[in-house]
């Protein structure tokens, strides 16, 4: 199929300010920028903050913020403004209130004064008799006596949407035709006891007003669907828009661990986590972007410009996409390695300012440092993160330097005494030690040769003893980096611990 563009193209994303934003709802957030940026259409960002009870300020900015920080642009919404401002819905109330009266004046909905215990009651019966349970319409069609009589009672009321009664049938962009009957659609609540407008009412009725016209959103909505399609239907009729009702698609579950839909609350499905251990905003985009869609059959990495350019609702994929963290480790570490020397150290630098390596005004020797260190690690790095780990030994000051206990523990022996005293003997002779290459021929001749020793039992102490670990990047190059003065001052720290 060709691929026509459509800038009429018009989606929203309108997340509710409540905790953090999660990778479900940044799954969400790119298909819908991405549908709007392949077609050169209109990305709107709205803000969901009708329950005050939920709703937060700071999740409000961290959103903001969230979105900034993966590169997702709006064209309309917070700070930014546009035709249909205000774009927080804590901000639209009166215009809610103002729809749910004509809904009301028109009969497309109703009052309903049940209390909660006649609902449950209704319903249980409903389910025992094997009948579906939703609202069974009783207060449909009140007369005037008794809604008078109702009032007497001192009842409160709900105001319901009227349902059509007849079938209504979408054609889901995701997952093909769907079709609901009338028995399992029924009135629902649209503006609360205490007036308060519910999200039933308020999500439409801003699609409508800004002319949204494809909704793409999670799976867990498609139960909403036809009841919104009613409610747009009947906003047309009343005059309150012009009638439009929205394509939908609706993306397919993320699931985690143990084949459970990914929740909320599931450590794994906060973006700050990934924030903090130093993924890449390319990276992390790269892997959502695999939770129900493909570039193409045998490519997993690509940019985000890439997937902008193919990206097609006809791609999407119905079936539940797993969330595999190795996998989306395997993409970062890719993209970490695709970065241009220069932007890999700029990247680092505020991990390593977070561990209190490098002040928040660095000064050219350091960064200096860092440009001839990052290239050791660039190659070995999953998350930014592991710079602190990786390169600390070469920031940290001389008095705060630390082994790593247990590494220490294990090499650290009497039997490394030998090894670290013929390299700092070895070391004190160079000439130079500006050469990587030279430092290994002067260690290998002093511990291979001289001591009999294998590489790797002749090395690894003096890797613990430079750079506190193990794991650390090459040693020679660490070495170097480290300076002569440092070196022989830490080899000689750990003779003393050995002997
Ligand atoms: N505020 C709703 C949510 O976060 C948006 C749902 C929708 O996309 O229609 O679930
Ligand atoms: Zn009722």
């Amino acid at each position: 199929m060709a691929d026509v563009k459509d800038p009429s193209v018009r989606v929203r994303f309108c997340p509710s300010p409540t905790g953090n934003p999660h990778v479900g709802l940044i799954r969400t957030a790119l298909f819908n920028w991405a549908f709007a940026r392949h077609n050169g259409g209109t990305f709107v960002f709205r803000i969901e903050d009708t329950d005050a009870a939920r709703d937060s300020e700071e999740s409000y900015n961290q959103l903001l913020d969230s979105l900034r920080w993966l590169g997702f642009d709006w064209d309309e919404g917070p700070e930014v403004g546009g035709p249909h401002a205000p774009y927080r819905q804590s901000q639209r109330m009166d215009l809610y209130r103002d729809v749910a009266e004509k809904l009301l004046a028109a009969g497309r909905a109703y009052r309903c004064y049940c209390t909660t215990e006649e609902l449950e009651e209704r319903r249980e019966a409903a389910r025992k008799a094997g009948r579906p349970s939703g609202y069974d319409g009783h207060c449909r069609d009140l007369t005037v006596d008794q809604i008078a009589a109702y009032q007497a009672e001192g009842r409160s009321s709900i105001v319901r949407f009227r349902m059509p009664d007849r079938a209504i049938t979408f054609e889901d962009l995701v997952r093909g035709e769907i079709t609901v009957t009338p028995e399992n659609v029924t009135d629902y609540g649209i503006v609360r006891a205490n007036g308060a407008p519910l999200y039933t009412l308020v999500n439409p009725v801003d699609d409508a007003l800004m002319g949204i016209t494809h909704v793409l959103r999670g799976e867990d909505l498609l139960s909403s669907t036809p009841r919104q399609i009613a409610l747009y239907e009947a906003l047309g009729e009343i005059g309150v828009s012009d009638g439009h009702v929205p394509a939908f698609g609706h993306l397919p579950y993320v699931m985690g661990e143990g084949n459970k839909k990914l929740s909320k609350r599931d450590p794994q499905a906060s973006l700050n986590l990934y924030r903090e251990r130093g993924f890449l905003p390319e990276g992390l985009l790269n892997y959502l972007a695999l939770l129900g869609w493909s570039l193409a059959e045998d490519r997993d990495f690509f940019s985000v410009e890439e997937m902008v350019d193919a990206f097609e609702l006809g791609k999407v994929n119905s079936n539940p996409a797993r969330f595999d963290l190795k996998k989306a480790e395997a993409l970062n570490a890719q993209h970490l390695r695709a970065l241009p020397p220069e932007e890999f150290v700029r990247r680092l630098i505020p991990y390593l300012q977070a561990a209190g390596l490098l002040p928040a005004e660095p000064t050219a020797g350091q960064l200096a440092l860092l440009a001839k260190a990052a290239p050791l690690t660039q190659e070995r790095m999953v998350v930014l993160g592991e710079v602190v780990g990786m390169l600390g030994f070469l920031f940290v000051a001389p008095e705060d330097f630390a082994l790593d206990p247990a590494d220490a523990e294990k090499v650290l022996t009497p039997d490394a005494a030998p090894v670290l005293a013929a390299s700092i003997k070895a070391i004190e002779a160079l000439p130079a030690f500006d050469d990587p290459d030279a430092i290994q021929a002067a260690l290998r001749e002093a511990l291979v040769e001289g001591l009999g020793l294998k590489p790797k039992h002749a090395f690894t102490p003096l890797r613990v003893a430079v750079t506190g670990r193990r794991v650390s990047p090459p040693l020679f190059e660490s070495m170097e980096l480290l300076g002569r003065e440092e070196t022989l001052r830490r080899l000689a720290g750990a003779l003393e611990r050995c002997s």
